[in-house]
C-alpha cells in the first residue's frame, strides 16, 4: 500500500506554504500540518472591520524577481505601498529613513554640505581602532545629536539593553551604516 502523502510539511508559514505549492503543482501529494490555528506563519494576517492585520507585525514585500512575481500573484492581490517612517523623539517628528528632511529637523540646515559639517563636527574618532560595541560604531558615521535622538533610545528600547553593551555587529548590518 502506498503511502497517503508524499511529503509531511511541519510548519505552514511562507516556506512550508511555498514548498507544498511546488510539490503539489509537480503532481506529489502533501500534508502541511501547523502547531498555530491559522496559515501564514509569522505574514498571517486576520481581517478586522474589513482590513487585513497582519497579527505578528507589518510585511512588505520586496522583488525583483519576475519569476518569484509570477509565482506570489497567483494567490494575492498586491497594493501599492510606499514606506514614509516617521520617529518621535523629544517630542519632535522626524523623517526616516535620514535625509535632508531630517537634517532640517534637527538643525535647521537646508543643504548637504551644512548637514554634513554638523555630523563631522560630533564625530567620534576612534583613530583607528575597531568600535567596541554598537554606540561606538554608530558615533564616528552619524555624530552625536543623530546618535542621541534617532538611535539610541530606539536601539535601546528593541533590544532592552544601552548601545554600548550591544555589538557593533548589529548596526553594521543596517543600510544606514
Ligand atoms: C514583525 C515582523 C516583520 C517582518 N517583516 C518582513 C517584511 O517586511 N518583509 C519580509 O520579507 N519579511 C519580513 N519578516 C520575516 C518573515 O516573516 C519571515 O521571513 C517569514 O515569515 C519566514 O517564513 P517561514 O515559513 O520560514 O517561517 P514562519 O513564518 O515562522 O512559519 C513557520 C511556521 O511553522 C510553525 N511551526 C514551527 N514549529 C512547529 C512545530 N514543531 N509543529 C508545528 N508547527 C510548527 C509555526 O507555527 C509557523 O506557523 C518579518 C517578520 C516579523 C516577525
Amino acid at each position: 500500500m502506498s503511502a497517503p502523502h508524499d511529503y509531511l510539511i511541519v510548519g505552514a508559514g511562507l516556506f512550508g506554504a511555498t514548498f507544498a505549492r511546488r510539490m503539489t503543482d509537480a503532481g506529489k501529494r502533501c500534508l502541511v500540518i501547523d502547531k498555530r490555528a491559522h496559515i501564514g506563519g509569522n505574514c498571517h494576517t486576520k481581517m478586522a472591520e474589513g482590513i487585513h492585520v497582519h497579527a505578528y507585525g507589518r510585511h512588505i514585500f520586496h522583488c525583483n524577481d519576475e519569476g518569484i512575481w509570477a509565482f506570489v500573484n497567483r494567490f494575492a492581490q498586491f497594493n501599492s505601498f510606499r514606506n514614509a517612517p516617521i520617529a518621535i523623539a523629544r517630542g519632535k517628528v522626524y523623517s526616516l529613513p535620514l535625509s535632508m528632511y531630517t537634517f532640517h529637523q534637527l538643525w535647521g540646515v537646508t543643504r548637504p554640505a551644512e548637514a554634513l559639517q554638523r555630523i563631522a563636527a560630533q564625530r567620534l574618532d576612534l583613530q583607528g581602532r575597531e568600535p567596541a560595541n554598537l554606540e561606538e560604531h554608530a558615533l564616528p558615521l552619524v555624530g552625536r545629536d543623530v546618535y542621541e535622538t534617532l538611535v539610541r533610545h530606539y536601539t535601546a528600547k528593541q533590544w532592552m539593553r544601552e548601545p554600548r553593551e550591544l555589538p557593533a555587529a548589529i548596526l553594521k548590518a543596517c543600510r544606514f551604516a
